[in-house]
C-alpha cells in the first residue's frame, strides 16, 4: 500500500522532535513504552504519541517518558472530512477531559466500529472471517481504535494473504466491493473541538494522496484555517518535495506553523521514527499554545 511513496524529506532528519507516531492503541505495533524507547534509542529531542481518535495510550506513554527521560508531546490523530476528502488532523496538548472533544471521539469510535463490522460482514460473503477474528488481532483490547489494518492482519493470520499490503490490495482498499466509507466530522468541526479543549490543531500530511483521489486545494486549506487551525504537517513522506514547497508557501500566507513527523507505526509500516521532525522553536510555540505541558 505504500510502495509508491517517495523517499523522505531532505534536511529534516536531524535529531529534532517527531510529533507523529502511533502505538498499539491504534494501528501501530509497539506499546507506548516501546514508542518512547525507540525515541530514546534514536536520541530524538522528543516524541509525540498520536494514535487515531483516542488518547488511551497517554498514561502509559507518560510513565515511560518520565522513566526514560524522553520529552513527550501528547496528541491524537483525528479523522475528518473536507467535501468528501478524508483528512487527518493532529490535535496536540489538548485537555483530554474536555466534553466537546470527548463527545467527538465517542461518536467517531461508534461510527468506526459500525463501519468495521459492516466491512467484515461484506467480506464474510467471500471469506470465512468473523468480527471475533478481527478483535483477536487487537493488542490493547477494547481501548484500541480498530481499523482496516486489523482486518488485514486477521486475513493474514487466517492465511488468505501474505501480508497487510496484499490484504489491502485485494480486499479492503477504497475501490473494493467490500469497502465501507468513513463517516467523519468535518475538519472545521475537529479544529473547533481541539481549540475548545485548548489544544493545537494541525492538518496531518495535507498533500498525502494515499487515502484520496484528490488532495486538498489551497482554498480548502484556507477554509479550514479560518476555523482556527494552528499548522500544517509539511514534513511527511506522503507530501512530495513539490507539495512541501507549496505547503510552505501556503503556511506563510495563512500564518500557520509548519511541523514534521514520521507517522511511525512500529513494524506496521516502513516509516522510520525521526525520518521527519519538527524544529524546536515550533515545538516551543505549540507548547505555549497548548492546554497541557510537554512531559519532560
Ligand atoms: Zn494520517
Ligand atoms: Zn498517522
Amino acid at each position: 500500500m505504500t510502495d509508491h511513496i517517495d523517499s523522505t524529506a531532505q534536511g529534516h532528519a536531524a535529531k529534532g522532535w517527531d510529533l507523529h507516531c502511533h502505538s498499539a492503541y491504534s494501528d501501530g505495533t509497539e506499546t507506548p513504552e516501546g514508542l518512547v524507547l525507540e525515541a530514546k534509542r534514536l536520541g530524538l529531542a522528543g516524541v509525540g504519541i498520536t494514535d487515531h481518535d483516542t488518547w488511551a495510550g497517554w498514561d502509559e506513554a507518560v510513565t515511560a517518558a518520565e522513566r526514560y527521560g524522553v520529552p513527550l508531546v501528547r496528541g491524537t490523530e483525528i479523522t475528518a472530512d473536507v467535501d468528501g476528502t478524508c483528512v487527518h488532523m493532529l490535535g496536540l496538548l489538548y485537555d483530554p477531559t474536555d466534553p466537546v472533544l470527548c463527545d467527538l471521539f465517542a461518536t467517531t469510535r461508534e461510527n468506526r466500529v459500525k463501519r468495521m463490522k459492516k466491512m467484515v460482514e461484506n467480506l464474510s460473503a467471500d471469506y470465512p472471517i468473523s468480527w471475533d477474528d478481527v478483535v483477536g488481532q487487537v493488542k490493547e483490547g477494547e481501548q484500541t481504535t480498530i481499523g482496516r489494518p486489523h482486518i488485514a492482519d486477521a486475513m493474514v493470520a487466517m492465511g488468505f494473504f501474505e501480508n497487510r499490503s496484499e490484504a489491502f490490495k485485494h480486499t479492503i482498499n477504497k475501490n473494493s466491493k467490500y469497502y465501507v466509507p468513513i463517516v467523519s466530522p468535518s475538519a472545521k468541526t475537529v479544529v473547533k473541538a481541539v481549540k475548545h479543549a485548548g489544544g493545537v490543531a494541525i492538518i496531518a500530511h495535507p498533500a498525502g494522496a494515499t487515502r484520496n483521489r484528490s488532495i486538498l486545494t489551497d482554498e480548502q486549506i484556507a477554509d479550514v484555517a479560518s476555523a482556527g487551525l494552528d499548522g500544517l504537517e509539511v514534513f511527511h513522506r506522503e507530501n512530495s518535495p513539490e507539495q512541501q514547497r507549496r505547503l510552505l508557501g501556503l503556511a506563510k500566507e495563512l500564518n500557520l506553523l509548519t511541523t514534521g513527523g514520521s507517522d511511525w507505526h512500529g513494524s506496521g509500516k516502513p516509516n522510520l521514527m525521526g525520518e521527519n521532525t519538527t524544529d524546536p522553536d515550533v515545538v516551543a510555540e505549540i507548547e505555549a499554545r497548548g492546554a497541557i505541558a510537554i512531559i519532560r
